[in-house]
């Protein structure tokens, strides 16, 4: 990508070619795109669930007829192996909407709540009512799923969505058309492209909540913006995931699991197992075969053996910046002394760089506690239980973690106690695997929860509602203030809190004589 103040151009980061040119919006234009997303919100809000989960369905159809051009797309511009495109692009998307055809009526409905006795006669409820036009900003790693995760969530809670992209991966043209004959209001998903003076500029215009993914450098830079306007503002940022292997583990199911946690999208994943503590016992024994597992891995047409190879296993990385990003880190840590097992440089030419095995990180290597974001991981011995959790929970970030163990308590206690928004055991990167379960970041991984539930709930204005009737009487809390009403109304706390049948028994004859004060 190369940005100019004219717009700038999208090219494919395997071959160079350039695919387009994308032209950012004038002020004009992003005020035009705001007046419509107020237009499409009282539409899209008086839609039912169900309505809208209709026309939801109406883009899983499109997405599930289309699905090989969406893989072409996703791989064009993000270099990716295009089964990681459907897999992990196309398919979530698909799973998501299915998740709330099936869900969202019943998370999304009125929730009647118990009222105390003192509230005797009143009724209590929760309701979940849309927020208004919500903006959406996207990253490049995964351009597909990260955009249509939240904007399906954000529909299905009955908003109206502006949409960013990443000026790196924008899939120009490709939402609209998705969106083009789901019959929703027009207006009801706008995608406007541009790089992050866009971002700041469709901030400016006051959205009703800020829905970011990205780095958490922007994510703080959105939320200093947002706080003059006190827009709420989601964050789902970067990680350094830890990934802890006891000694009593199955080894070949682990290193395998190691492999795809670290590698997959050529480790630019938020959730990419970036740090691996092993237990001392073994940790020799993963260090040599993992790095053979990597270096068995098809990386480049060369090494291509299999004559129904579909595609490589390891893309090339998307963006250069972030290329130069990795090799720093790799550079960095070699100079202060680490040692690379496997990998280490790209293969000149490309913007492949090879599956990269470290040991021996120490604090003051920049890969210790920086994202890497790339095809590196490192593995650093462990000898007990409270050494891997302090290890695991020795960084500034907290998004995603995984345990590994053949003792399912053992790995239960170490799960609880790392501090992550979400946690597999045995296994990696699976929590996203599943629409039902809400995901998000603690720490600086950022704030807020999308999918399941706490998905529809996060794009909600969760409104408590008590309903009393319209009766002849006053409360009795209400004025005048007296002596004798101070007395009954701390009898009535000591009855409350009392509990059992004394309690209650003491509540309602309290209360009874505190009945006398409700004639207005
Ligand atoms: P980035 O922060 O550079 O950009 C993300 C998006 O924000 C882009 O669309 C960009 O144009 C926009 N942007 C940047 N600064 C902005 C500003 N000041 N105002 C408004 N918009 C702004 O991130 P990236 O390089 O595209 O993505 C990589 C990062 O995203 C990594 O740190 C990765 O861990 C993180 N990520 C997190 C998750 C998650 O769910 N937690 C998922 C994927 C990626």
């Amino acid at each position: 990508m190369a940005e100019s103040h004219d717009g700038f151009s999208v090219h494919n980061p395997r071959t160079g070619a350039l695919l387009y040119r994308v032209t950012p919006p004038g002020a004009p234009e992003i005020d035009a795109v705001f007046e419509r997303a107020h237009r499409a919100f009282p539409q899209v809000r008086d839609l039912s669930v169900r309505e809208r989960l209709a026309r939801l369905g109406r883009v899983k159809d499109w997405i599930q007829a289309n699905k090989e051009a969406i893989v072409q797309r996703v791989v064009d511009e993000t270099g990716k192996p295009r089964i990681e495109a459907l897999m992990t692009e196309v398919f979530p998307a698909l799973d998501l909407i299915q998740y709330y055809e099936k869900n969202a009526a019943r998370i999304l409905r009125d929730q009647p709540q118990p009222t105390p006795l003192v509230l005797m006669g009143k009724k209590s409820r929760i309701q979940y009512e849309p927020l208004g036009p919500v903006l959406i900003i996207s990253p490049w790693n995964y351009p597909f799923n990260l955009s249509m995760t939240p904007i399906i969530t954000a529909l299905a809670a009955g908003n109206s969505v502006v949409f960013k992209p990443s000026e790196h991966t924008p899939l120009q043209g490709l939402l609209e058309e998705i969106f083009a004959d789901a019959g929703l209001p027009e207006g009801a998903v706008q995608v406007v492209y541009g790089g992050k003076e866009t971002g700041s500029a469709l901030i400016a215009r006051k959205p009703a909540k800020i829905f970011f993914t990205g780095s958490d450098a922007a994510g703080r830079a959105i939320l200093k913006q947002a706080a003059d306007d006190l827009i709420p503002v989601e964050l789902e940022l970067g990680g350094k995931d830890p990934m802890v292997v006891f000694e009593d583990v199955c080894l070949p199911r682990a290193v395998q699991g190691a492999l795809w946690g670290a590698m997959t999208n050529s480790g630019q994943t938020c959730t990419s197992v970036e740090r691996i503590f092993v237990q001392d016992r073994i940790a020799e024994q993963f260090v040599s075969e993992l790095g053979a597992a990597m270096e068995r891995l098809t990386i480049s047409r060369e090494n291509a053996p299999a004559a129904d190879r579909l595609d490589l296993d390891l893309g090339c990385m998307t963006a250069e910046f972030q290329l130069d990003k990795v090799e720093r880190q790799v550079e960095d840590a070699v100079q202060k002394g680490a040692t690379v097992v496997c990998g280490g440089q790209r293969i000149p030419g490309t913007r492949v760089f090879p599956p990269t095995l470290i040991t021996g990180v120490t604090p003051e290597m920049a890969i210790h506690g920086e994202e890497t974001f790339g095809p590196v991981v490192t593995v650093t011995p462990f000898a007990g239980e409270a050494e891997a959790i302090a290890l695991a929970n020795d960084s500034r970030f907290g998004l995603s973690a995984s345990v590994w163990s053949g003792d399912p308590e053992l790995a239960e206690r170490v799960a609880r106690a790392i501090v992550t928004g979400n946690v597999s055991i045995n296994n990696v990167l699976a929590t996203q695997g599943n629409s039902a379960l809400p995901f998000g970041g603690t720490k600086h991984s950022g704030m807020g929860r999308y999918k399941g539930p706490h998905g529809l709930y996060s794009f909600s204005n969760v409104k408590s509602v008590l309903v009393d009737k319209n009766s002849g009487r006053k409360e009795p809390i209400w004025y005048p203030y007296t002596a004798e009403k101070y007395k009954l109304i701390s009898d009535l706390i000591d009855a409350s809190v009392t509990g059992g049948l004394r309690g209650l028994l003491n509540t309602v004859l309290v209360g009874l004589r505190l009945s006398k004060f409700m004639k207005p």
